[in-house]
């Protein structure tokens, strides 16, 4: 009987594998062919200097808008790339969009940096950098530091070495390279001594409750003191209000990011927000 039970466990259990790679195939089928279709959009943050609530710069959040389920988050699609041909491909759509629309702001007399986040796996392509080189190639009106990449410290861990091979190169074009979501991984502290980046973002779990739990408090605090030791530029994620992004300027963080400030939006969208945000009353606002 155990044995009967136990091959019936193993037939459910292949029947659930199969089910779930039909999924995952079907997924990427679909995702293939809305980028054929060109189904997937940029949405774009604002980042703001805590000194005096200038535009610094945007971060480039994809988006996929499906025609029947409308705009739909990258964190819904983009786990079923993982690994594919299609996880590359659409990152180097993604670069070579945001490069054309630093372009069109430089044209309108907008000097923006723009981040753009990228894959693990598309870091560590043997050709990233070569690629990257020649879409700035192409975009010879286009500074390469106005352009700035957003890692995971994932990425580091299967293969430090080829990160920091591809990081340097980068950089040593102009390239501004930051680490996203610090201190959500194992080794954040250790990674810091071997992957030199201009730029450090907290993960928005730890800014949250900022003013409210002094553990997460202490910790921000820390990560903002280890980033400017490490001559990093420092950028909050997730500020949600102005008071939060007061009290992240007391504490000497540099930059912030969140829905306390600005939402990702169309760039067309962009150009209506800059202006309503330059006319707004004097820096840190009226909630200080
Ligand atoms: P991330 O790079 O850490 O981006 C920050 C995420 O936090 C974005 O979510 C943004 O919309 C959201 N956010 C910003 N301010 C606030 C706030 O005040 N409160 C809250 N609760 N959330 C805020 P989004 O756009 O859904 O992106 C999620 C993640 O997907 C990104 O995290 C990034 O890791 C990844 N991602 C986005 N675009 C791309 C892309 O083009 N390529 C790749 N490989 N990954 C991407
Ligand atoms: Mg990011
Ligand atoms: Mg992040
Ligand atoms: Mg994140």
């Amino acid at each position: 009987l155990a044995k009967e039970q136990g091959k019936n466990r193993a037939l459910r259990f292949d029947v659930q594998l199969a089910r779930s790679q039909q999924i995952q195939r079907e997924q990427l089928a679909r995702l293939r062919l809305a980028l054929e279709q060109d189904e997937f959009r940029l949405h774009f943050q604002p980042k703001i200097d805590l000194a005096d609530g200038c535009v610094v710069g945007v971060e480039a959040l994809l988006r996929w808008q499906h025609p029947q389920l409308g705009l739909q988050p990258p964190l819904s699609f983009l786990a079923y790339l993982q690994q594919s041909e299609l996880d590359h491909q659409l990152g180097e759509w993604v670069l070579e969009q945001t490069l054309c629309q630093i372009e069109r702001w430089r044209a309108q007399g907008l000097s923006l940096v723009a981040s753009v986040n990228i894959s693990p796996d598309h870091l560590l392509r043997p050709d990233f950098a070569a690629s990257l080189q020649a879409l700035l190639a192409a975009h010879p009106q286009v500074p390469a530091g106005l352009l700035e990449l957003e890692i995971l410290e994932s990425a580091t861990v299967t293969d430090l070495g080829r990160a920091a091979a591809t990081v340097s190169r980068c950089r040593a074009w102009g390239v501004k390279v930051s680490l996203d979501d610090f201190g959500t991984g194992y080794s954040s502290l250790a990674l810091l001594r071997h992957l030199p980046v201009d730029g450090l973002k907290i993960d928005q779990t730890f800014v949250r409750d900022l003013r409210t739990d002094c553990n997460d408090h202490a910790l921000v605090n820390a990560v903002i003191a280890l980033g400017t030791a490490f001559g990093c530029e420092v950028t909050a994620e997730g500020v949600e209000s102005l008071d939060d992004a007061a009290e992240l300027h007391r504490m000497g963080c540099g930059f912030a990011q969140g829905y306390g400030m600005a939402r990702p939006m169309p760039a067309d969208e962009l150009e209506g927000w800059l202006a309503a945000w330059r006319a707004r009353p004097a820096w840190p606002g009226p909630a200080v």
